[in-house]
């Protein structure tokens, strides 16, 4: 009988990415929860984009309810995008008051990118060295994984990423320090070729990099440095967004800066596909007159309204609230493991984005994180790694994961440490 990873294999490519060395073939979800097709229950610790719950009931019936009244495209008026514009741009608190919206993040972030040229009329950019920011031809030039076909263009540098276990320039307090010296030489390169600078585009998490713990001004010389040259900051919300690390809404406001441009997507409307650019209103003029654009499904009335009925239900069940504690309380348990498992090098995160870096004889643990990964897939429990060498335990799961989700994580974890060693 063929099977659905051949299926699959056959028809959407060989190297279409799957998790774990037995893929979750996965029929239903609720909450916190996963099932699969074998009616077995895991415990999802890693899916961001069911933001507030597998299938929430209230995201359901927004969804069902405005499909039953109209669906279009987005040039007519309607009030739902205005509606959740509204709403979405009470979340920030400065003078981002303009918004677009999109279907990916790897949308959003191609708008920031051109919206940062048009309002700069320069195109250099400048990024990490280890990152993902999305699949468009603009978008794939910041990610790292995979050099793009032709190389790398010109104008786009990507400077060392900042890291908790080894960081830039050899120390954590001299980070800072270390990191803006890549970005002072990167804007020099790029006013030498004559491209000069658009935009710096990071995740205020770091999420992509392994979410180094980083104190609050972290980026304030880096912002100075990239502002002096003319350019813009943008803020890829895509992971931390919508209240996940628990402390505040958005990953800037915890770095303590002021974004330029923000993007947002994958949580944003718990699975259907939504996503945006917050902006001032001037760059949101000055990108609407150097190109013409138009979005034929971005925002329209369904989405706009699974988006809304996400944005009422984080803030009705205090799941930013719910996101720190729990995170909190997972992070002590961690920390508490740490000192009974040698290999637990490293326990940090912020709300429900948390995780332990696996270090072994002197290296980042690589192959161990791996096996644990599929360890904990055997044991009920789903999550992944990121990190430089895939080095790291990440976990990231819907925000109404609760105590009790937490020590079930933990219990699991301290047990597969001891099977995998
Ligand atoms: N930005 C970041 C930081 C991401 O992690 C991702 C996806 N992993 C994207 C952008 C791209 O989002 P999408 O897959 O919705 O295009």
């Amino acid at each position: 009988m063929t099977t659905a990873i051949e299926r699959r294999t056959r028809l959407l490519g060989p190297h279409m990415t799957t998790f774990y060395r037995d893929p979750v073939h996965v029929a239903r979800g609720e909450g916190v929860w996963l099932w699969g097709t074998d009616g077995r229950q895991y415990l999802d610790c890693y899916n961001n984009v069911p933001h507030v719950g597998h299938c929430h009931p209230r995201v359901v019936d927004a969804i069902c309810t405005q499909a039953r009244t109209l669906n279009t495209h987005t040039r007519y008026v309607h009030d739902m995008i205005l509606d959740y514009g509204e709403a979405l741009i009470a979340k920030f608190g400065h003078d981002l008051t303009s918004m677009l919206m999109v279907c990916s993040g790897s949308e959003a972030n191609d708008v920031a990118l051109r919206m940062a040229q048009a309002a700069t009329g320069k195109i250099g950019i400048i990024g990490t060295d280890n990152t993902y920011h999305g699949n468009t031809t603009a978008v794939s030039q910041l990610n790292s994984s995979k050099v793009p076909v032709g190389g790398y263009q010109t104008h786009v540098r990507q400077v060392p990423s900042p890291d908790t276990m080894v960081p830039v320039g050899g120390s954590r307090e001299g980070q800072a320090e270390a990191f803006a010296k890549g970005v002072e030489q990167a804007v020099a390169e790029l006013e030498e070729s004559g491209h000069g600078v658009s935009a710096l585009i990071v995740c205020p998490y770091f999420a992509n990099e392994g979410f180094p713990t980083l104190e609050t001004g972290f980026l304030d010389r880096v912002i100075d440095v990239v502002r002096k040259a003319g350019g813009l900051i943008i803020a890829d919300e895509v992971q931390p967004g919508f209240g996940r690390i628990g402390s505040h809404w958005w990953g800037h406001d915890k770095l303590g800066f002021s974004p330029d441009i923000v993007t947002l997507g994958k949580p944003m409307a718990n699975g259907h596909p939504v996503a945006a650019v917050v902006t001032r209103h001037e760059i949101l003029t000055s990108f609407q007159e150097a190109f013409k654009y138009f979005n034929t499904f971005g925002g329209n009335p369904v989405s706009a309204a699974a988006a809304m009925a996400v944005l009422n239900v984080i803030d009705d069940e205090n799941l930013a609230d719910n996101a720190r504690d729990v995170g909190a309380y997972a992070v002590e348990l961690l920390s508490e493991l740490a000192t009974r498992h040698d290999v637990i090098a490293n326990v940090r995160g912020s709300g429900l984005f948390f995780g332990a870096e696996l270090w072994r004889d002197g290296k980042p643990a690589t192959d161990l994180c791996a096996a644990m990964v599929d360890e904990m897939r055997e044991r009920g429990v789903l999550l992944h790694s990121v990190g430089r060498y895939s080095q790291t335990l990440k976990v990231r799961p819907p925000c109404v994961f609760s105590h009790e989700n937490a020590d079930q994580l933990v219990q699991v974890m301290d047990d597969a440490l001891g099977a995998v060693k």
